[in-house]
């Protein structure tokens, strides 16, 4: 498959890039990261741009560094080198956890981080992991900049909050506090593809019982989900193989599941139900061998 004729431009910098992408609002143009995502759908006709800018050149934006209370990502750093950090791996270690479920060791070495958030596919994990996290997305335009969190970036399949002009430049993800763990589950066809069903789950917990819980899910609607009132419900509590049980049914009785050609709704209500209980189960226990 080839895709159809397209103009090509490769920008040195950020403020190029936003320069291009400016002057060619009406002109049904792309940004370029990784192409992992973006080629194959051009390759099938599903887009046809007309002008493809390409940010492969913006190596200012591939790099982790840490402030006292964050991590900063650069939009261009790509999934493999997120994979194996160190840094993320001490401070996030939600994200070295997802990373086991997406996508193949070549996909990783070229899809990038900005591309995969920017994509926001359905099923993809990394959406619901930022969410999870409470992540911050830092977007540019030519005018400047804006911060928006993770959990108002996602607006439905393939939507975000990103502006035709604006280029994803920056994830800001808090680290991990004291008293915070956290887990990532996933079911899939095959390792590497996208989830059937996904759970990002973050507990803080205090004296043994939890003061907070966050949890995620993908693979399920059109983006990361979150039933808060289920989250509530283990808030104060021991975490109990009961307690967990009741916040999983909580959370699939507020869910509408979908069937598609290889999972039924009724199969996909059942699994979420069993990651949720996987999820935090794991979590709780590592924070139990912690205190011990
Ligand atoms: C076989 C296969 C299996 C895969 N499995 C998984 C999986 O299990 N889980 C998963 O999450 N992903 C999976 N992927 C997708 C992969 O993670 C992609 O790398 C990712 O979704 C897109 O990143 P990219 O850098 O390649 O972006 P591209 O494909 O270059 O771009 C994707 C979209 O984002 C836009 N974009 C890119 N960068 C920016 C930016 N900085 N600011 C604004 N817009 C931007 C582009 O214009 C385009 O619309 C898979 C891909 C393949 C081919």
């Amino acid at each position: 498959m080839k895709p159809a004729p397209f103009e090509y431009v490769r920008p040195a910098t950020v403020d190029e890039a936003l320069q291009v992408l400016r002057a060619h609002l009406n002109d049904d143009a792309k940004l370029l990261a990784g192409g992992q995502s973006l080629v194959p759908m051009m390759n099938f006709r599903v887009l046809q741009p007309a002008i493809i800018i390409d940010i492969n050149r913006l190596h200012d934006l591939a790099y982790i560094r840490e402030s006292d209370d964050e991590l900063l990502v650069g939009a261009m750093t790509r999934h493999a080198a997120l994979k194996s950090s160190e840094v993320i791996a001490k401070h996030a270690p939600m994200i070295t956890a997802a990373y086991e479920h997406v996508a193949h060791a070549t996909i990783r070495n070229r899809g990038t981080i900005g591309g995969n958030l920017a994509h926001a596919d359905a099923a993809s994990e990394m959406p619901a992991v930022m969410c999870a996290l409470d992540a911050t997305m830092v977007l540019r335009n030519h005018e400047g900049g804006r911060a928006v969190r993770a959990r108002d970036f996602f607006l439905g399949v393939f939507t975000t909050a990103l502006e035709a002009d604006e280029l994803l430049v920056e994830i800001r993800i808090p680290k991990r506090t004291a008293g915070e763990w956290c887990a990532f589950e996933e079911m899939n066809l095959r390792k590497g593809d996208f989830a059937m069903a996904a759970v990002a789950a973050k507990l803080r917990m205090w004296n043994g019982r939890c003061d907070d819980a966050v949890v995620y899910l993908t693979g399920i609607s059109d983006q990361p989900v979150r039933i808060e009132r289920a989250d509530r419900k283990l808030e104060g509590t021991r975490l109990s193989t009961e307690e967990i049980a009741a916040a999983s049914e909580a959370v699939v009785r507020e869910v509408e599941f979908h069937s598609t050609a290889s999972v039924s709704a009724a199969y996909r209500k059942d699994l979420t139900r069993a990651l949720i209980v996987r999820a935090l189960t794991n979590a709780r226990d590592r924070s139990s061998e912690d205190a011990s």
